[in-house]
């Protein structure tokens, strides 16, 4: 069957490559099930991969099949299986236990190994293909009710996370009620955050470099947040309209942001940080008045990466409520479907064309 591949540490190396078919027998003890992939989302890790910034091939292997963010369907199951049956509409999780304590729990997206397995990403294949096969533990059942939005669940997990670990955090403070919440970044995944925190019933403020209005305001505003964009104003201006912020969720992918976003944080405030750049930048930080503020107002800031399956399963709920509350929101982020795997390339200049497209995504089968 035919993939979709690049040369991990080289740049614009995308190309079709033939694969074995995968057969439940390929993974042990009865556990397997074997899904045939739906539809392939692309995000900026994908963009960081394509430019050979980012990823690895697995063993023996000098292609690596991109694609993380999947929707599928289940042809087959083994044995040992229970609760997926053939015609289940799926999700796959993407990282894949190391050794770690937290592994070993089900929690290998806090990994403390210095290997990572992601599928599509790191030493694993991925999705951008015709089927793949995998262990029960990671498939993620999607209630047929949501199938047309199930693409985005990937996405939507890392967001769920994000915010689990903010509140977690927060248990320190007993009675922490946020208010003001402020979402760095209304893209792909700043978009999610943004429905998790409105569900929450938090004043958001989403602050993009897109000026306004244009698509991204557009959903920002139908659910009750506000955008404002950087060419009408600076994050110091917003914070002093419209802050200081009890929670930011940084997803801009621009690290000197982190550091700015940190200036318009509340006393007791939580700033995530989601997007892992992969550059080199270096920035000058106004590094007294950084550490002055963060001791004098117990601020907290923190990174977060990947999603085990629990957070799959929360995003989920965060879906049924969305639809419930915000009818047809979520699928107006899936605006450029390409049809085909064999049209990678029109994919990849839809990732590459900054801003034209929130989520560019593969329907590689389209019979369901
Ligand atoms: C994926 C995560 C992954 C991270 C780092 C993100 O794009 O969605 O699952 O852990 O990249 O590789
Ligand atoms: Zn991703």
């Amino acid at each position: 069957m035919k993939a979709l591949a690049i040369t991990p540490g080289q740049a614009h190396t995308a190309r079709l490559v033939d694969v074995p078919t995968p057969r439940l027998e390929d993974v042990p003890n009865g556990r397997g099930v074997l899904v045939k992939v739906l539809q392939v989302g692309v995000d900026g890790t994908d963009k960081d991969l394509h430019l050979g910034r980012y990823g690895q091939a697995p063993p023996g292997s000098d292609f690596l099949v991109t694609g993380h963010e999947s929707l599928g369907r289940v042809v087959e199951v083994g044995p040992n299986v229970s609760g997926l049956v053939p015609g289940d509409f799926v999700v796959a999780t993407v990282r894949r236990p190391g050794r770690s304590i937290y592994d070993r729990i089900g929690m290998s997206d806090m990994t403390t190994d210095e290997t990572i397995y992601e599928r599509g990403i790191s030493l694993l294949h991925g999705f951008t293909t015709e089927f793949y096969v995998d262990e029960a533990e990671f498939i993620v059942k999607v209630p047929p009710g949501l199938k047309h939005i199930g693409l985005l669940l990937e996405p939507m997990s890392i967001v769920a996370k994000g915010l689990t670990q903010a509140y977690e955090i927060q248990r320190r403070l007993k009675v922490w009620q946020p208010h003001r919440a402020a979402v760095m970044g209304a893209g792909r995944i700043g978009l999610l955050a943004v429905l998790a925190m409105r569900l929450q019933g938090l004043e958001v403020t989403a602050i993009d470099l897109t000026p306004h209005p244009n698509p991204k305001s557009a959903l920002v505003e139908d659910i009750g947040g506000r955008y404002l964009s950087l060419d009408a104003t600076t994050l110091a201006e917003a914070a002093a309209a419209y802050g200081p912020f009890d929670l930011i969720f940084e997803a801009t992918g621009s690290s000197a942001v982190v550091f700015e976003a940190a200036h318009t944080l509340a006393r007791n405030g939580v700033l995530i940080m989601a997007s892992g750049s992969k550059g080199h930048r270096t920035i000058e930080v106004d590094s007294d008045r950084f550490n002055l503020e963060f001791v004098l107002g117990n601020k907290v800031m923190f990174g977060t990466v990947n999603a085990h399956r629990g957070y799959f399963e929360q995003s989920l709920a965060h879906f049924a409520r969305a639809e419930l509350t915000y009818p047809g929101w979520l699928a107006r982020h899936l605006t450029h479907p390409v049809r085909g795997l064999e049209n990678y390339g029109e994919l990849l200049r839809l990732l590459f064309k900054a801003d034209e497209a929130i989520k560019a995504y593969l329907m590689i089968d389209e019979s369901s």
